[in-house]
């Protein structure tokens, strides 16, 4: 069977280049060869269902929506930690019990990462279960979420025993806790406060594919099972390290608690320059029977005990209150600060988030303020010396209007936050909306990143959208030395542009609440910018999946002379306002129709059939449950989906009973 070995091959090298990349920071191919083994691997798939494999390197894309977590017992419960915080209460933690089991003890010193804990169960070396910590005895299946992650191993490799769990920490590392955060506001969306939080809404989404797209990585910490390989704790976690999972290299081996003491306040120092936040130190004794010796309390193990860090913290003086006005228009008060040392980095300045929060600390410019950096990477007002305060300082009084623009802030009902509403003329909201319009999911083009949006932004090329169109090689020269390549590559870029889809286009220009998938819903339904243009409220509700507010915004967004205008520039320039041949509806035969493809086909390519479900007014569905309409069928079809369908009643049609069902 050639096909099968070439997927279980295609399975194995990507299994392989995973780990490379993902765990040991090592990859050996470029994106691109990765990219093509993984596309090949998912058409062969796609075609030979009866190969299906639920821990394929191609599950990591995610797929399934759940709409709530199974709760399942922990077979081992998932508890605290017991915390300290000085050095004194290490040692009077080694003396407790050490006199527990008279004898001396050896400890094992980890980093205590700050993120949500997992605990993952492994059955003849295949992950068959992710459970959250929960409350300990129970807690959520969430295996497909977890399986998105890259560094997560899906099957082990070596010599592991057939049956058993291993705990860690899911996190997000710095860099991509904020690339993400960039992105959310780019969309609109209030960033996250810090990884830790990032990390644990990550776990919990109802949407797998989302998940995949959060770049979380998870370290493993302990393993526990019946067959482990070493009765030592540091010994288990080196061997799991050969089975495929990420181990920390952090974790040392402390004969006494001096050394322990040593290794919490080298970490202590060191801990601001690591790529993830960590909250303490776990310590733990190495030998299996002595822990088993020791047991535990109703809350913690008595074998283990985490030392705290304490945030740092710094009086300092609050210079100067500014205020950044954000791509989306939202406000951020910032404290300027007589520059202090502040773990290991010049703090010059800390977020006062809004308005509220200066009032709640009733701070003004003169105080002597406190600040902290814990977990956290961005420093915090924690406090003020109110004693020290001058007698002739004044209440802090919030900004009226946008210091950008001087448009008169507004703030609605429920938001923390105040906004500058000229979203048309402030610079930064220009800013923002050039830089979506550019972005990948919009209109991709290549040759123009931020940098040179802020380029020509500052030097007046552009103001709006369509002035992009009318850049020509001659403007860009100047402002680069052998700048010739660097402007070709811009003209081409927006020169090329000017094919994308109209529903990309749409995406593009950031009317509010008008998404990708909403964009693509409006594109179907009016197929042409006119149309769209004259839609009252009314008639955009009745629209499938388009509520009140995204209505709202886009009669709104057309009502403004200032969009009419710089679309009926952007027509002229050659952009495209109407829906591509090949999307436009043929038929309504299929309207409200659910429909599975299943198997392989003689005459269309699947991607074929679905166009034409599309066309024809039905719905693509991936599953097949009570609510599917129809399966078209075609040969070698996999014997569970057979099987469903059969059970629930489901309609098989062939490849040439469906086409005569729509012609
Ligand atoms: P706490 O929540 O403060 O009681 O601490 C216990 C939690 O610390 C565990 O549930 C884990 O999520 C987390 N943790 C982080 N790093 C480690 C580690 N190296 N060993 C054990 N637990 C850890
Ligand atoms: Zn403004």
């Amino acid at each position: 069977m050639i096909v099968q070995d070439r997927i279980v091959f295609l399975r194995s090298e990507l299994q392989q280049h995973n780990y490379n990349y993902y765990v040991l920071d090592k990859p050996t191919i470029s994106d691109f060869e990765f990219d093509m083994l993984l596309n090949e691997l998912i058409d062969l798939e796609k075609q030979n269902p009866q190969f299906y494999d639920a821990n394929s390197p191609t599950q990591r894309v995610g797929g399934e929506l759940i709409k709530s977590f199974d709760t399942v017992a922990h077979e081992y419960r998932m508890l605290s930690l017991g915390n300290t915080y000085s050095a004194e209460e290490l040692v009077d933690f080694d003396k407790r019990i050490t006199k527990l089991v008279e004898t001396d003890i050896e400890y094992v010193c980890e980093l205590k990462y700050d993120g949500v804990s997992i605990s993952l169960k492994y059955e003849n070396g295949e992950l068959k279960q992710a459970i959250t910590r929960g409350n300990g005895t129970h807690g959520d299946d969430v295996t497909v979420n977890v399986k998105t992650i890259n560094s997560i191993p899906l099957k082990l490799k070596g010599d592991y025993p057939s049956k058993f769990e291993i705990r860690g920490e899911i996190f997000l590392p710095h860099e991509g806790f904020e690339q993400m955060n960039e992105k959310r506001i780019v969309n609109d969306l209030e960033p996250f406060a810090n990884p830790r939080n990032a990390a644990s809404g990550s776990v919990k989404m109802q949407d797998s594919k989302e998940v995949a797209k959060r770049p979380l990585d998870c370290f493993l910490y302990y393993l526990l099972g019946k067959e482990l390989p070493s009765q030592r704790h540091y010994e288990n976690l080196q061997n799991a390290r050969e089975w495929g999972f990420k181990i920390p290299h952090e974790i040392e081996v402390c004969p006494s608690i001096d050394k322990v003491i040593d290794y919490v306040n080298y970490w202590d120092n060191k801990r601001h320059h690591l790529p993830y936040d960590i909250d303490g130190i776990v310590i733990k004794v190495n030998d299996l029977r002595l822990q088993e010796q020791m047991g535990f309390t109703a809350k913690s193990p008595r074998w283990a005990i985490s030392y705290k860090f304490k945030a740092e913290q710094v009086s300092t003086v609050l210079n100067e209150i500014t205020y950044q006005v954000g791509r989306t228009g939202a406000i951020t008060p910032v404290a300027n600060l007589e520059p202090v040392l502040l773990a290991g980095t010049v703090v010059k300045r800390a977020s006062l988030h809004n308005a509220d929060q200066i009032s709640k600390l009733d701070i003004r410019v003169g105080d002597k303020v406190y600040v902290e950096k814990g977990g956290e990477i961005i420093p915090k007002i924690v406090g003020i010396a109110l004693k020290e305060r001058d007698l002739f300082s004044q209440p802090t009084v919030y900004i009226s209007h946008c210091p950008e623009c001087n448009t008169p802030l507004v703030r609605s009902e429920g938001d923390a936050k105040h906004y500058c509403p000229n979203d048309l003329m402030c610079p930064p909201q220009i800013k923002g909306k050039f830089e979506h319009f550019i972005s990948k999911k919009a209109m991709d083009i290549d040759g123009i990143g931020p940098e040179t949006i802020d380029l020509l932004f500052e030097n007046q090329l552009i103001a709006s959208i369509p002035d992009l169109y009318d850049l020509k090689k001659e403007y860009l020269l100047p402002f680069k030395k052998e700048g010739e390549k660097w402007a070709s590559n811009i003209i081409e870029g927006l020169e090329q542009s000017k094919a994308i889809p109209f529903e990309r286009l749409l995406f593009a220009l950031g009317v509010r609440y008008v998404g990708e998938t909403v964009s693509k819903v409006l594109v179907k339904e009016f197929q042409h910018v006119d149309h769209l243009m004259m839609a009252d409220k009314e008639r955009l509700e009745n629209v499938d999946e388009i509520g009140e507010k995204i209505a709202e915004s886009v009669v709104l967004y057309f009502q403004n002379k200032e969009n009419i205008k710089l679309i009926n520039r952007l027509k002229n320039q050659g952009l495209c306002f109407e829906i591509g041949e090949e999307s436009k509806a043929i038929s309504s035969q299929l309207l409200g129709m659910s429909i599975v493809i299943s198997g392989v086909f003689s005459n269309f390519s699947r991607d074929e059939l679905k166009k034409l479900i599309e066309q024809h007014g039905g719905k693509n569905v991936s599953s097949i449950s009570k609510k599917t309409t129809f399966v078209v069928a075609g040969e070698n079809m996999g014997p569970s989906k057979l099987q469903k369908a059969e059970k629930l009643n489901v309609p098989l049609l062939s490849e040439d009973e469906f086409i005569k069902k729509i012609s």
